[in-house]
């Protein structure tokens, strides 16, 4: 087995969906796992009140906070403030958000895993100014 690198340099950085996504918001690759891994990782920025639209993860999520302040919720529960260092665990198929706080810039290390049938992120509608303001 050989190490395998994926160089800064080749993976330029993408702005995410609009269909999913509130506001700019870019997305830098980390890691798509090659089976047996099922990891998934990508570094977010939200741009200041920019938010993903409600999903859930089969196999839950792990935000960890690089930099600035965000939001997280999950629905039914409070919106919780997310700063650098935080790590939030979402549960399997719990229907949430996250994103920034509405002056200030965010970055979380995204991690989730796919199911058994290879099975991501199921998306629903855009989270709304009331449900993002708590
Ligand atoms: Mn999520």
């Amino acid at each position: 087995m050989k190490l395998k690198l994926h160089r800064a340099e080749d993976r330029g950085t993408k702005q995410a969906p609009a269909e999913m996504f509130t506001g700019t918001v870019y997305q830098d690759a980390v890691l798509v796992g090659e089976a047996p891994s099922r990891m998934r990782a990508t570094n977010v920025t939200f741009t200041p009140g920019a938010r993903t639209a409600w999903h859930q993860h089969p196999v839950g999520q792990t935000l960890w906070v690089v930099y600035g302040v965000g939001r997280v919720q999950i629905e039914g529960e409070p919106v919780v403030e997310l700063c650098p260092g935080d790590t939030a665990i979402i549960p399997p198929n719990v229907r949430h958000w996250h994103g920034a706080a509405p002056d200030r810039i965010f970055t979380h290390l995204a991690m989730s895993e796919t199911d058994d049938n290879g099975g991501g992120t199921e998306w629903f509608e855009k989270v709304s100014d009331a449900d993002y303001s708590g």
